[in-house]
């Protein structure tokens, strides 16, 4: 396994809630480089477009809200086999079934708002870098 970069958002409910700091500690504690970090507001647009996979489904609408409610973070995250551990840290997409121990069994209220986002393969983690970092931002 080679060292590899993941995108990874802390989602408008994480920042809002004031768990910033330690979503941020989980992910240095697993072992990850942060090698770009800066805080944003999505626009309605940079949310449709950004979750463009999801457009037919029911809960785009309610994604796109949320999202873009409030501030977020957008990061670079870099450790060995990170797409597939960042996942794993994240946990689940709904709270229920996430294990213990990962950000969103601690952190998330529901199945939409779960705190964290984490690309799901090393080809969607390059496209998605690509929508918020140019390779001058990133370490
Ligand atoms: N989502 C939702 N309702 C659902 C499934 C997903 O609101 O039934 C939201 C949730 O915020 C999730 C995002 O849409 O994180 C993207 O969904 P995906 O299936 O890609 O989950 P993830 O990769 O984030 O675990
Ligand atoms: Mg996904």
């Amino acid at each position: 396994m080679s060292v590899e970069r993941t995108f990874s958002m802390i989602k408008p409910d994480a920042v809002a809630a004031g768990q910033v700091g330690e979503i941020l500690a989980m992910i240095e504690q697993a072992g990850f480089k942060i090698v770009g970090l800066r805080m944003i507001r999505m626009t309605e647009k940079q949310a449709q477009g950004f979750y463009a996979v999801h457009r037919e489904k029911p809960f785009f609408a309610g994604l796109v809200k949320f999202m873009t409610e409030g501030p977020i973070l957008v990061m670079a995250l870099e450790r060995e086999d990170a797409v597939r551990k960042w996942r794993e840290v994240m946990g689940a997409t709904n709270p229920a079934n996430a294990a213990e121990g990962t950000v969103r069994k601690r952190f998330a209220s529901s199945i939409e708002r779960n705190c964290v986002h984490g690309s799901d393969a090393p080809e969607t983690a390059a496209v998605e870098l690509g929508f918020f970092f140019s390779a001058a931002d990133l370490l």
